[in-house]
């Protein structure tokens, strides 16, 4: 007797599991930077754009539930074939002692418990998150890997897809995904892309600044054309530390032993003053600004060549410190990583993938 009547067809996950491994694989932190830096120049902008009056209703939602400040929140409308929409939340994340709840995942199981009931008559579901879903997440299945799973379950129960819209790019763990090595800790051995090192938090990517100036050669517009400011504090902090008077191996006479430390400790306010001062700016009119500062000053001819190298390698330093610790840089790799995702994404689930990701830029919220 058959009884097929009463069996659901479970939806076939292996392939968004398959796809699982093979990403855990690529954002190991020795491969993702160089994975990344390489592709940087491949990717553009504006892959998947929506239009039409459903998106537009949706974005006018997305706009109107919009919290003050930058309060993670997450929405979701689902469209039917009569031309009626459900709305659905704003969902806020929950952090209690016992439970964590992202609000992507929140939103899961009222749309959930909606499709059952409409059945075949949903077409499109739109989800929108402040932030990009999480890629990352200890022993929880990471939101964006939640929601893949779901879409997959949709489109084979009700044949409808979803898109997963968001504005800012939370990457793999954020803004803070950089953690640079302070100058005085000691270099890694290896100044190649598998020197750095996973962070014990296994969140973040511990690396130099030479390591991270070393991929530079990936992707040099990358480098070039982020503006950012100075962080003038690390440059005392390196100066602080560095003590370049005390550190001198040219030999000098002593009766000029004031007089140096006269000069360099001038040269060291300059040049903190010059950071703390100084505007937004790329990476070449920075480096500029300090070289040219220091190319003004003059110390004893015995230690002129010594003082130089030392202040203009701290300057270069912090140049190249604040470029990566600043919001610009790791604001772009994070939004990279989204596509790489999203590239990646189909390559296992193919071209109509019932999983959308669409980034919406702030300024279609104005
Ligand atoms: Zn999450």
């Amino acid at each position: 007797m058959s009884c097929s009547k009463y069996v659901s067809i479970l939806p076939d996950l292996t392939i968004a599991d398959t796809f699982k491994d093979r990403w855990k694989k690529i954002i190991l932190p020795k491969k993702i930077l160089k994975f990344v830096f390489e592709k940087f120049p491949l990717y553009e902008d504006g892959d998947a754009v929506y239009s039409g009056k459903r998106w537009q209703i949706f974005l006018y939602n997305v706009n109107k539930t919009k919290p003050e400040g930058d309060k993670q929140y997450a929405i979701a409308m689902v469209f039917l074939k009569d031309g009626t929409a459900t709305f659905f939340g704003p969902f806020y994340p929950k952090f209690e002692p016992k439970i964590s709840l992202h609000s992507e995942e929140i939103i899961i199981n009222p749309v959930d418990n909606f499709l059952r009931k409409t059945k075949t008559m949903a077409e499109h579901i739109y989800i929108y998150s402040l932030n990009s879903p999480c890629l990352e997440r200890g022993h929880k299945d990471p939101c964006m890997f939640q929601l893949l799973k779901k879409a997959i379950e949709w489109h084979e129960l009700y044949n409808v897809s979803l898109c997963v819209a968001y504005t800012k790019c939370w990457g793999l763990s954020g803004p803070n995904y950089f953690k640079i090595r302070k100058a005085n800790r000691s270099p890694s051995k290896n100044n190649s892309l598998t020197s750095p090192i996973e962070d014990e938090d296994k969140n973040t990517v511990t690396i130099t600044t030479k390591e991270l100036m070393s991929l530079e050669k990936y992707s040099p517009d990358l480098y070039s054309n982020i503006s950012f400011t100075l962080n003038a504090k690390y440059l005392e902090d390196i100066l602080h530390k560095k003590d370049v008077f005390n550190s001198l191996t040219s030999p000098f006479r002593l009766v000029d032993k004031n007089i140096a430390r006269k000069q360099i400790s001038l040269a060291r306010k300059e040049l903190v003053s010059l950071a703390k001062k100084s505007p937004q700016g790329v990476l070449e009119e920075h480096l500029d600004c300090g070289r040219k500062m220091l190319n003004s000053v003059s110390f004893l001819p015995a230690i002129q060549n010594e003082v130089f190298k030392a202040l203009l390698n701290a300057w270069e330093e912090v140049v190249n410190y604040s470029l990566m610790t600043g919001e610009s840089f790791t604001g772009q790799f994070n939004k990279y990583i989204l596509y790489l995702f999203w590239k990646e994404c189909k390559v296992d689930l193919g071209n109509n993938c019932p999983f959308k990701l669409q980034h919406i830029p702030p300024r279609k919220f104005s």
